[in-house]
């Protein structure tokens, strides 16, 4: 389904993990509402795969290689934007799950850099890109409905997810007067590569628990940050938006 209820013409969006899964889906629908997009990702296939993907927007996007755990990664890319930013999506994840009896140091240290470390490094080092004149500035983080409650074999990913929370709270505090809001979006279990890892009767079992009885698509996520995103969600800041079926009620 196209997302026609928005119009992100003139509007200049970074997406990171832009070029997989739900950063995909949420780039796509940007392109379709009209914005560009520039898709920072670690993922050569995933870039290849999208630049093929989006070739009929190739003058609405802009494709770079980064690690958004590597600050001069990241600093290089900002030099390379080829617009001021009005919209930055805070979307690249990894898991690496195990009971925390089993966790080693290096599954802590891999999902802290890149899910909470990373959004440090690129919002800190995006600040300065926003488009100052724009009064509708806009930063989205996906957390986790695990950052909530708390998931089994997820101890990292939890931690750090939580932590996004805490970022995009004190974000909607201290920069809400110089024309920015910022909020997180919780996603449920979304269908993306990520949880296809899991075994079918696992994945089962989680859509039989959720009350709208489906796993979520990556649409209701890229429709939830559309929305964000938008100019006539700009009384809304600080708020985490949970998109997850009713799984956490
Ligand atoms: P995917 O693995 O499908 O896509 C994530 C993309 O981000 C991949 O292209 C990945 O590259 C890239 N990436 C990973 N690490 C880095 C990095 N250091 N720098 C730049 N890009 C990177 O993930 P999803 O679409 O499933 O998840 C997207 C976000 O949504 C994540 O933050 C995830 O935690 C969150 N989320 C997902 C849920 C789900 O059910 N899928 C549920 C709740 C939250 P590569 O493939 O090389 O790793």
């Amino acid at each position: 389904m196209k997302n026609t209820n928005f119009d992100f013409k003139n509007k200049n969006a970074v997406v990171t993990g832009g070029a997989a899964g739900i950063g995909f889906q949420i780039t796509k629908s940007f392109l379709e509402a009209g914005g560009n997009v520039s898709i920072w990702d670690y993922s050569e296939q995933a870039l290849q795969n999208a630049k093929t993907e989006f070739a009929q927007y190739a003058s609405q996007v802009h494709l770079t290689q980064v690690d958004v755990t590597n600050r001069e990664s990241v600093a290089n890319a900002a030099a390379a934007l080829p617009w001021a930013v009005d919209i930055l999506v805070n979307n690249a994840g990894i898991t690496r799950d195990k009971s925390f009896a089993k966790m080693g140091p290096e599954d802590w240290d891999a999902v802290i850099s890149t899910n909470l470390t990373g959004l440090f490094n690129v919002t800190k080092t995006l600040l300065e890109k926003f488009n100052s004149a724009s009064a509708h500035k806009r930063i989205i983080s996906i957390s986790s409905v695990v950052g909530l409650y708390g998931n089994f074999g997820q101890t990292n990913y939890a931690a750090a997810k939580a932590g996004v929370i805490g970022m995009a709270k004190t974000w909607g505090k201290e920069l809400g007067r110089k024309g920015f809001t910022s909020n997180a979006i919780a996603p449920g279990f979304i269908k993306t590569a990520m949880t296809m890892k899991m075994p079918t009767e696992v994945l089962d079992g989680m859509a039989a628990k959720v009350p709208v009885a489906r796993l979520g698509e990556t649409e209701d996520i890229a429709n939830a940050c559309l929305f964000l995103a938008s100019e006539q969600a700009g009384y809304i800041n600080g708020t985490v938006l949970s998109v997850d079926g009713g799984i956490v009620l």
